[in-house]
């Protein structure tokens, strides 16, 4: 999936962490730098370790504009009202929901290893970092590499792994590990506004049911298809159903042709099919999870909401992002998902079940046409 930013920060404390030898320290030279680092830790943010909070049932009602049809435009409808009052701040490129879970669990993570005993490895390693003059930073980012290549080599001619990871668990981000054949979502993606245990089941179909959805169906998108289940790369599919497939996703292409992402910036349809597609059928896969999960009873209503509209305004909240003209055109000339306004408005158009949620007339200004929405699945 790879939704998110790499979090180089994260990135290097978790190389660090892995690479450093660990020292000795002086006791108390390492208390008052950890104090120090503890202060600059709640300067520079509210400093909450709590996850997001959206409403008391799991979707922002405030952060809706609700003088916008959900037809013209679901993104301001569903997230207007935030985008209204969220300035971007100096040092993001965006603000939105991947920011801040990803700052929260960057708290999180910190406290995880400021918190930790002096006598564990991960409290030693952070302490004796922390001990400014005995670090070595140049020394360890070499040795960190050296690290890395020597563990890599390490796995020639061995078994595959199949519990290891190819992301940190504070990584908010899922993916497909297409030649293992499995799906990894990382502790931090397991976090309000995505999943909580406390909201409606519609709001967790619609948020973390989307993304499960999307990992599940890069294994049968137009890379997923050429892997099999056993992980080799071999195309398993039959020459009709490629054919009907290329077809489909042909039409669905030429859909995120016409979108301009920021001035002058169209999506390219060829870069970002398969997360368009894998965001499509993700989306599609959840719905149907939801009414699974209802058993054929009627789904309550809330604050006036049917389940179903709960469950697309979840999906285009939990995408809420509002991003700098020239983030957005860097991510379309070089990003294989598409910004994360037609990551709301793309799939949703060509989901019948949204367009009866919401009533979406003819005349709205993304109304698909029942025959030129893409059905593949
Ligand atoms: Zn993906």
């Amino acid at each position: 999936m790879t939704k998110f930013f790499a979090g180089a920060a994260g990135l290097a404390l978790a190389a660090a962490l892995a690479a450093a030898p660990a020292l000795a320290h002086d006791d108390a030279k390492v208390k008052t730098l950890l104090a120090e680092a503890n202060d600059d830790a709640s300067a520079s943010g509210d400093g909450s370790l709590k996850a997001l909070t959206f409403g008391t049932w799991g979707v922002d009602l405030g952060a809706r504009d609700t003088s916008v049809k959900p037809g013209d435009d679901f993104d301001k409808y569903a997230n207007g009202g935030w985008f209204a009052r969220t300035e971007i701040p100096a040092d993001q490129a965006s603000a939105g929901v991947d920011y801040d879970v990803y700052n929260l669990t960057q708290r999180q993570l910190r406290q995880l290893v400021t918190g930790a005993p002096a006598t564990s490895q991960v409290g030693g390693l952070y302490q004796s970092f922390m001990d400014e003059t005995r670090v070595d930073l140049y020394g360890n980012v070499k040795r960190s590499a050296a690290f890395e290549y020597a563990y890599a080599l390490s796995d020639l001619d061995k078994p595959v792994d199949r519990k290891k990871w190819s992301m940190n668990p504070q990584e908010v981000n899922a993916y497909n590990g297409g030649l293992e054949n499995k799906i990894v979502f990382p502790a931090a993606i397991l976090q309000a506004p995505y999943f909580a245990e406390s909201v409606d089941d519609a709001v967790n179909y619609g948020a973390i049911g989307a993304v499960i959805g999307h990992e599940i169906t890069h294994g049968f998108d137009d890379q997923g298809r050429k892997i099999d289940a056993n992980g080799a790369v071999r195309d398993w599919w039959t020459a009709a159903d490629a054919k009907r497939f290329d077809e489909q996703a042909k039409g669905f292409g030429a859909q995120y042709a016409t979108y301009e992402a920021a001035p002058g910036a169209f999506i390219n349809p060829d870069l970002t099919m398969g997360e368009n597609l894998a965001d499509l059928a993700g989306l599609e896969v959840a719905y149907d999870a939801y009414h699974r999960s209802l058993d054929g009873k009627e789904a309550p209503v809330i604050d006036g909401l049917s389940g179903d509209q709960r469950f697309f305004l979840a999906f285009a909240q939990a995408w809420r992002d509002k991003a700098r003209d020239d983030a957005i055109k860097q991510q379309v000339a070089s990003d294989p998902h598409s910004p994360s306004r037609w990551r709301i408005i793309g799939p949703l158009r060509n989901v019948d079940a949204w367009y009866k949620a919401f009533n979406v007339p003819a005349n709205a200004k993304y109304y698909l046409k029942p025959e030129d929405r893409t059905r593949i699945w």
